[in-house]
């Protein structure tokens, strides 16, 4: 164990110094599911703690071919221009089934990822959501270790993951596109209450005025609901990503609201709450992995979920039951 703590030590102050091969061994450690791997990850980031939360926490979801990645890449690209080192990460829950994350893939991001400046890696393939989400929020601390001071998060159009990774950003970005019943569908699945900012892309050529109706249809529905805070009124941008328009006044939009949210306390808040949160949501992962990995524990767990439904016991009764078994 002596060995391995020095190696842990070691690969912190590599991560620190901010080179990027020991960040990608670093977070490949984190993904790793083997026991010994995950007690040096913790470590790890522990050891990390004191040297992260200075990033802003960019959250950007929208439906395949919206156009996230070529927002990434030239957002990225601008903000490399202005002398900020960005890392791009991604929350793909599908990764797992597909046997491979699209997200945050490299090759959708050309120049982005030939960069130094600029570092990009696919989500990881874990189990569960939680699971993908609190891997991706630990590479994000090393990440910030690392000296990146914007990370992006990316993840598609889905409601739980778009959650996951409202509550691991400081700023949430709801991509849409120009055109007839997205808009009240953004709306329906409960993204547009989660937003920062709404921004409708592809604002260029044909579809320009279409992209302003659909600006107009988002900012009324937007009248009609309860602000997150009061010091943030969600604006409604277009742009357009290839084109390369809007995009500074879509980052100028970011950093209005952490100066807002930094002076309202809002900023510190929120990260204290997700903190907290994050602790509860990774509890409850291990209690559920508890009871799933002893064949002994998960038969007993069947008979008594078979027990309630049947009304044989109560739930109270059930429930107390499981929780012995945790004990
Ligand atoms: P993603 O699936 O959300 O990552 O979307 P992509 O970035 O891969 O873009 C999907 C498609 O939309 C691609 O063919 C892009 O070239 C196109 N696209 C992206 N941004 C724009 C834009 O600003 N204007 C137009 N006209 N097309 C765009």
């Amino acid at each position: 164990t002596t060995a391995r703590s020095l190696d842990t030590a070691t690969l912190a102050s590599e991560v620190r110094a901010g080179n990027r091969a020991a960040l990608a061994r670093a977070i490949t450690l984190i993904e790793s599911r083997r026991a010994d791997h995950q007690a040096e990850a913790r470590k790890l980031v522990q050891a990390l703690l004191p040297f992260t939360g200075r990033a802003l926490r960019v959250g950007i979801t929208g439906s395949p071919g919206v156009g996230k990645s070529t927002t990434i890449e030239a957002l990225g690209m601008a903000l490399v221009g202005r002398g900020h080192k960005v890392a791009v990460l991604a929350v793909d829950p599908t990764s797992a089934r597909s046997g491979g994350s699209i997200l945050g893939d490299k090759t959708r991001m050309a120049q982005l990822s030939a960069t130094d400046r600029a570092f990009i890696r696919p989500s990881p393939a874990a189990g569960t959501l939680g699971g993908v989400a609190a891997k991706t929020r630990e590479a994000m601390l090393l990440c910030e270790a690392a000296g990146f001071d914007v990370v992006l998060v990316e993840t598609v159009g889905i409601g739980q993951s778009e959650t996951a990774v409202c509550d691991m950003t400081d700023f949430f970005l709801a991509l849409m596109l120009p055109g007839a019943g997205d808009e009240l569908q953004g709306i329906k699945k409960g993204l547009v209450e989660l937003a920062d900012m709404i921004a409708i892309n592809k604002a260029d050529g044909d579809n320009l005025k279409r992209a302003n109706l659909a600006a107009a249809e988002y900012r009324g529905a937007l009248h009609i609901l309860t602000p997150r805070s009061a010091h943030w009124q969600v604006p409604v941008v277009t742009y357009s990503a290839i084109a390369g328009l809007g995009i500074e006044e879509l980052w100028q939009k970011v950093v209005d609201h952490r100066d807002a949210m930094q002076a309202s306390g809002e900023f510190a808040a929120r990260r204290r709450e997700q903190q907290v949160k994050w602790m509860w949501t990774m509890l409850e992962d291990r209690w559920q992995a508890r009871l799933r990995a002893d064949p002994a524990i998960r038969a007993k767990v069947r008979s008594t979920e078979a027990a309630v439904a049947e009304g044989q016991i109560t739930p109270a009764l059930g429930a107390d039951q499981i929780a012995e078994l945790l004990t």
